[in-house]
């Protein structure tokens, strides 16, 4: 797999148990459907949901995915409300991190774990406590 951005292979890396791929030029991550959450800090929503539940296929990321090729990535906001944006391939459902996006993700999970009073959180941890 290649960078779309750089036209470089990418490089594999360990994150928390998990083999991803990077780009060694401009640093972006590409993630396949489910890792994200695995590479993150822990919490009780599923934040990778939360992230593209909402997504308009009309704002392109202006990037294509590195694993379809020809299918063109949208913008999405990591759950919805925060101003880190995502490229999201609705294909494969890959996801696109930008250099230094991971450690932004990782400061808004803990400040999601900090503050109870967040609607989306609460529903989160709602959701979690059902009995099935
Ligand atoms: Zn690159
Ligand atoms: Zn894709």
């Amino acid at each position: 797999m290649k960078c779309q951005k750089c036209d470089v292979e990418f490089k594999k890396r360990d994150i928390q148990g998990v083999n991803v791929e990077y780009c060694p030029d401009c640093l972006g991550v590409f993630l396949h459907h489910g890792e994200l959450r695995k590479i993150t800090h822990k919490t009780t929503g599923d934040i990778e949901y939360a992230s593209i539940e909402n997504f308009d296929p009309e704002n392109l990321f202006g990037m294509n995915c590195p694993l379809c090729r020809d299918e063109k990535m949208v913008k999405i906001n990591f759950v919805s409300y925060s101003d880190i944006s995502l490229g999201y391939c609705s294909k494969c459902k890959g996801i696109w991190l930008d250099k230094g996006e991971l450690e932004l993700i990782n400061k808004e999970i803990d400040k999601l774990n900090m503050d109870p009073e967040n609607w989306e959180h609460s529903i989160c941890v709602f959701l979690a406590k059902l009995p099935f």
